[in-house]
């Protein structure tokens, strides 16, 4: 199959490109490189069934050609308030990319009668009142919040995905993506895997927003990836939650990095560390996922960060 995958420059989209390659696909990459990178797929340059097309997706989108998927992952994805790259910084491009973009790619994957499968988050759930998040909960954000450029753009992501599986017929999928993390992540994107490992392998204290209680579910990236494959690969086109269930507060989550990277700088408290909306707690249901694809992670957090840190460890030289 022949498969554009926008924002394949990025974290998770440069692993699916790995992994389609591997099995065989061609694959298309659509990236601005404004939150993603040449670095994440330098090592696919040259290859017969790989091509890298600079684009902003929120523009109208021409791919020559057939494609028998689309894969929609391209959008800021930080919500740091001081890291540049982060959808605080760059609110209007966010809200594009959900809306305009979204619009675009699904208008490539009816053009083509490729299967489209839309990157969604947890933060369609904002600051939950359920716990865990089932796809059946329909979530509590604040609409005007500044989390609200990329939670509504997300959300609107979803709804102009179901609108064109329902009126146009559209093969679509819709991944919630909970915190993930893994090689590649970008070392200054704000996010608290980076900072917290770029923190420890400089020997600094980790920067603990708020008092720490809060919590989050970290997925391992080929976990992650494993699921969006057997997503695609079915026919499920309602909303599935992917993510690791085992929940760890901010705190616990610190101290597990200085206990792996052996760092004996502590920690620091930021009191107002935490964005406006950052929610208390994090935890996918993951019922849907395990009932209908047969998959759950298998990845230790141990595991992962063990190699997230060599990744970090090898970028910071
Ligand atoms: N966080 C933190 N210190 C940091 C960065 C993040 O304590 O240096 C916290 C942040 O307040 C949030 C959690 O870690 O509660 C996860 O933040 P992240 O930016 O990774 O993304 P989110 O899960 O909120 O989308």
């Amino acid at each position: 199959m022949r498969i554009l995958i926008t924002g394949g420059a990025g974290f998770i989209g440069s692993h699916l490109c790995d992994r389609l390659l591997d099995a065989g696909h061609s694959v298309i990459v659509m990236d601005n490189l404004i939150t993603g990178s040449t670095r994440n797929i330098q090592h696919l340059a040259g290859r017969g069934d790989f091509h890298f097309i600079k684009h902003n997706v929120s523009n109208y989108i021409f791919v020559d050609g057939p494609l028998g998927a689309v894969l929609h992952f391209a959008s800021p994805a930080s919500p740091s308030q001081t890291a540049a790259t982060s959808y605080l910084k760059l609110p209007i491009q966010t809200l594009k990319v959900g809306a305009l973009g979204t619009h675009n790619a699904l208008g490539v994957a009816k053009a083509k009668g490729a299967r489209f499968l839309l990157a969604s988050t947890s933060e369609i759930y904002g600051d939950p009142l359920e716990h865990p998040q089932k796809e059946t909960y329909w979530g509590h954000v604040d609409p005007v919040g500044p989390r609200s450029v990329y939670d509504e753009a997300k959300r609107f992501a979803e709804a102009i995905t179901m609108a064109y599986h329902r009126a146009h017929g559209v093969d679509t999928r819709i991944v919630r993506i909970f915190n993930t993390y893994g090689p590649r992540m970008q070392l200054d994107d704000g996010r608290v895997v980076p900072n917290f490992v770029g923190q420890a392998l400089r020997g600094e204290p980790l920067t603990v927003y708020g008092d720490g209680s809060q919590t989050r579910s970290f997925c391992y990236v080929a976990d992650l990836v494993s699921g969006i494959l057997a997503l695609l690969a079915s026919d499920e086109h309602m909303p599935v939650n992917l993510g690791n269930p085992r929940e760890v507060t901010i705190l616990e989550f610190a101290q597990v990095i200085n206990r792996i990277t052996g760092n004996a700088a502590g920690i620091e408290f930021v009191p107002g560390g935490r964005t406006q909306g950052d929610p208390q707690r994090r935890r996918p249901d993951i019922t849907k996922a395990q009932e209908t694809l047969g998959w759950a992670p298998e990845t230790p957090l141990e595991d992962g960060l063990a190699q997230a840190i060599a990744y970090f460890r090898q970028v910071m030289q």
